[in-house]
């Protein structure tokens, strides 16, 4: 099940056998902010660990990123070295005979039950490139702590900063492509030399009330603006390709019925 859907040679991103468990801070950050700084098993705590989907211990499981999901110290323990899989499926087996041995301890039914879906859908999320790029770019320099409190600490000030802000950076456009920087318009696309900035003149209502707009909503007022520009020219955009007929018909109503 591992690297399933993933363009990548087993070689790239994987540790070696001495390095085990020894990841760089970027996938400690990217992997432990997925699914809501959450653990994907129980649902419920806050995860703690770099938990092996495929376990190292079976054929399938590699110390990569993409095996790796965010999980409570509980559950990574309780897991020992099953699949996800095949840990829900003996956990449900344990709720029906719980005197078989089939799991010493176990989970809620209801929240074993969500198990396999939960872990595709952090999956999704921790390969989605764009998202990975990000971390990489802005994590990927960082020295990485020896201790785990140290990474937790990182981790945390990651989340919070994910949770005050309403949109992710890494679904922003980029300014141009780059492999090596965060082009992120919404993020650090203001640095690069590609990216103008515009004087505008606002009158003091006006001015107030996008301040006000900005503190209600927890973000910065330059990214506030560029969120809103951002969105009307998109949506120029879009209405340019919808008229010069760039688009199979049907396409404009469906953006447009998306937006209500
Ligand atoms: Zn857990
Ligand atoms: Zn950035």
């Amino acid at each position: 099940m591992s690297g399933e859907g993933v363009e990548m040679t087993a070689a790239e991103g994987e540790v070696l056998r001495k390095d085990r468990g020894h990841q760089p801070l970027w996938v400690w950050v990217m992997v432990l902010t997925a699914y809501g700084h959450r653990c994907v098993y129980c649902d419920e705590r806050p995860s703690q660990t770099l938990e092996h989907e495929a376990p190292l211990a079976g054929r399938a499981g590699r110390d990569i990123w993409w095996n790796l999901v965010p999980a409570c110290d509980r559950c990574n323990s309780w897991k020992q070295k099953k699949s996800a899989a095949e840990w829900a499926r003996d956990m449900k087996l344990h709720h029906a005979y719980p005197k078989a041995g089939f799991a010493r301890h176990a989970l809620p039914l209801r929240i074993v039950e969500g198990i396999n879906d939960r872990v595709a859908h952090v999956q999704r999320e921790i390969r989605d490139p764009a998202r990975r790029q990000w971390f990489e770019h802005h994590y990927g320099q960082k020295r990485t702590p020896r201790l785990r409190r140290e990474k937790h600490e990182e981790v945390q000030r990651c989340a919070e900063g994910m949770e005050r802000y309403p949109f992710l950076p890494w679904e922003s456009r980029e300014i141009k492509p780059s492999t090596s920087h965060c082009m992120r318009v919404l993020c650090c696309g203001y640095q690069q030399d590609d990216a103008h900035p515009e004087f505008i003149t606002l009158a003091e209502a006006e001015r107030e009330d996008l301040r006000r707009m900005a503190y209600e909503k927890g973000w910065y007022l330059g990214d506030l603006i560029g969120n809103l520009l951002d969105r009307a020219v998109e949506e120029w955009r879009r209405s340019r390709r919808g008229g010069r007929g760039e688009k199979r018909s049907g396409d404009v109503n469906r953006d447009a019925c998306a937006r209500l």
